[in-house]
């Protein structure tokens, strides 16, 4: 069996040629969306997001602003951006870069964006109405895998999904978008005895772990589903995930690539919570 592969690329295409539309028709309101990126320090890894995320919204016609920070800024001088970033009416979304410097409480800082413009679905509230299962904003990373499920016609319902990883930003939000989809949904991480028992019988493997190659195909059942989220370097400077690409997708039914899977996802994603928080803004404002 080959698998087939499911394309982030050119599902992330397909969604943002339909945000383009969806962008025209908020600036026609006199609402363009607007995104703004805080980045803290020289994190090369960071800088690139950063620039990407940026580059994203001007493809799509969005606003969007760079703030960026020395790494020994104090919190307070972030924070006050942040309040008054809260209250931009050009800003619909705000997005920190993680991971911040040591001397800031991560979970204070997330905390202070206002929970209406947490498009990246960090904030408390926003975990929390995901947990009850009436998201307001989904994390990024999973629900950019939710669209490829979705786009792969993959029915979850009643489906065995094992998630490796417990991470707040992947781990933790796509257990509970698969348990929101009628998965039963086991979440192994690294303290799990015996992941191989737990990924077998798995009618669906995310992979979340950040180690080059660490899911082979002897840990899948055969026609499983696998999405691979991991991102690493190799020392040759290649890209990498979780996954070990080749030999698992003999094994796989559906499998995503890295590069070209979940990766163009996230951005676009992000792209889709910030034009959705405009909309929801244009709404409220039409009612006044
Ligand atoms: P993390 O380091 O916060 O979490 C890794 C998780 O893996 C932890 O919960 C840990 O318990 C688990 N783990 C570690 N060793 C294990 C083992 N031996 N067995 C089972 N579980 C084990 O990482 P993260 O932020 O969740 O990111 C995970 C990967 O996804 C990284 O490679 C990261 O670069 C990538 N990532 C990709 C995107 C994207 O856009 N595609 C977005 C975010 C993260």
């Amino acid at each position: 069996m080959t698998a087939q592969i499911l394309d982030g690329n050119a599902l992330a295409q397909e969604l943002r040629a339909s945000f383009k539309t969806r962008v025209a028709a908020l600036t026609a309101q006199g609402h363009t969306p607007g995104l703004a990126v805080i980045l803290v320090g020289e994190d090369p890894a960071s800088q690139v997001y950063v620039r990407n995320k940026v580059n994203a919204c001007a493809a799509v016609g969005m606003y969007s602003e760079k703030i960026v920070y020395p790494a020994d800024v104090d919190q307070a001088t972030v924070l006050a951006k942040i309040a008054e970033l809260n209250a931009d009416p050009k800003v619909h979304g705000i997005l920190v870069q993680l991971p911040l410097p040591a001397h800031f409480d991560e979970k204070a800082v997330l905390e202070a964006i206002a929970a209406a413009k947490d498009v990246d679905g960090f904030h408390a509230e926003n975990v929390g109405a995901l947990a009850q299962g009436n998201p307001r904003f989904i994390p990024c990373t999973p629900y950019g895998v939710m669209k490829m499920f979705e786009k792969g016609n993959i029915d979850l319902t009643g489906k065995e999904a094992v998630v490796i990883g417990r991470s707040n930003i992947v781990g933790k939000p796509m257990a509970l978008l698969l348990l929101n989809a009628g998965a039963t949904v086991t979440v192994c991480h690294s303290k799990t005895r015996d992941l191989k028992f737990h990924t077998c019988r798995a009618d669906i493997v995310v992979a979340a772990v950040g180690k080059p190659r660490f899911v082979t195909a002897d840990m899948l059942k055969p026609g499983a589903v696998v999405i691979d989220v991991g991102i690493n370097r190799l020392p040759d400077g290649k890209l990498c995930g979780d996954v070990d690409f080749e030999a698992c997708k003999a094994v796989a039914a559906q499998i995503t690539p890295v590069p070209g899977g979940v990766g163009p996802m996230t951005i676009t994603m992000l792209l889709a919570n910030t034009i959705e928080a405009a909309e929801r803004n244009a709404q409220r404002e039409a009612k006044r």
